[in-house]
């Protein structure tokens, strides 16, 4: 079913939120119920989630409403545990899928599994994360390794990437990484993960509209019952309305002939929102010296400084192609709005 939408909380809390959240996003027309078990913290002390535990309430969930449950997988054990309570559909994480050492592991856990018949590889579902730094070649062989054991449903999610870039969102989309990896892997669907990419739960919405103009196959959405409430990714997850309102307002592009122009046109806006960040950057530092020279009583205008950052500016702009008297506009821009900050 295009689009596929997997729903639900970024962690398993509690048997009552699980199932409470369970049948909301059943009722809303959800396709996989999503509910992280472990859950891969940045600092120690946060919480890592319930554990076993919390797969026997995800499948109580998938036994009463009918759709199945994912969770997040990152070792052998989880593996062995999540089938061991009948769960189906895995997700492998963003810093599992950076780690091939690990999603060796993972894919010889299922392999030994499915040899020793506790699971049909038609059964499973896999979901594969991208890897945390910009590799399409990192998460194409991570989607390799796990194929082998035979797995045939196996769903490529972009979440975005940490890029050292200055960015709005929580993980910079570097739209181009996924084109690339469409491109070598036709044949694996490609889902969005919004919540994770946006960190914010404004984002979310144009995130998603944006990947059904792309031609994604679906998303994989982070829904709380009280988000304010939740035990992880409070800012990023959606309430059941929110999620209802989103999905009514999904607008699927059939027509893929222009998925070329639309990779473009957002590339072109990602490089804009990388330029306009990194222009307050610029005004950020000229307002650092603004007050070093007042402290020092140094005068804002400094000439001769001026006329040699443009000098370079221009003879750089030459060697690359720009025009001149475009650059020499942009920079008098730049320099009178750094004035003002400095000011
Ligand atoms: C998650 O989906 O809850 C999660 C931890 O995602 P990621 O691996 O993309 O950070
Ligand atoms: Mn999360």
């Amino acid at each position: 079913m295009r689009p596929l939408i997997i729903a639900g909380p970024c962690a398993a809390e509690t048997r009552e939120q699980v199932l409470t959240t369970a049948r909301l996003m059943a009722d809303a027309g959800v396709s996989i119920f999503r509910a992280g078990v472990w859950k891969p913290r940045t600092e120690p002390g946060a919480f890592e989630g319930v554990g076993e535990e919390a797969l026997l309430w995800l499948d109580e969930a998938q036994s009463e409403t009918g759709i199945p449950a994912a969770t997040e997988v990152a070792t052998p054990e989880h593996v062995r545990l999540a089938l061991k309570h009948h769960i189906r559909t895995l997700w492998i994480g963003a810093r599992t899928t950076t780690n091939p050492f690990l999603v060796q592991q993972i894919a010889d856990a299922l392999a030994e599994e499915i040899k020793a018949k506790t699971v049909s590889p038609a059964e499973l579902t896999l979901l594969v994360k991208n890897p945390v730094s910009p590799d399409a070649r990192l998460w194409k062989g991570a989607i390799e390794r796990l194929r082998e054991c035979g797995v045939k449903t196996i769903y490529a999610v972009h979440r975005g990437f940490q890029t050292g870039q200055p960015t709005p969102y929580r993980n910079a989309p570097t739209w181009s990484v996924p084109f690339a990896l469409r491109l070598e892997m036709p044949d694996i669907p490609l889902l969005l993960d919004p919540s994770h990419m946006a960190g914010k739960t404004e984002l979310v919405p144009d995130l998603s509209a944006q990947a059904m103009s792309l031609g994604y196959d679906g998303l994989m959405i982070e829904v709380h019952h009280s988000p304010s409430n939740a035990w992880s990714d409070r800012e990023q997850q959606l309430t059941p309305d929110e999620l209802k309102t989103l999905m009514s307002n999904l607008v699927l592009r059939e027509d893929k002939t222009d998925t070329g122009l639309s990779n473009l046109r957002r590339q072109l806006d990602e490089t804009d929102d990388t330029l306009f960040m990194l222009i307050l950057q610029r005004m950020q530092i000229s307002k650092q010296i603004g007050a070093y020279k007042r402290e020092h009583n140094l005068p804002v205008l400094q000439e001769k400084r001026y006329a040699k950052i443009l000098k370079n500016r221009l003879d750089w702009a030459r060697k690359n192609g720009l025009d001149d008297e475009v650059v020499q506009r942009i920079m008098e821009a730049l320099h009178e709005e750094s004035c003002r900050w400095q000011l």
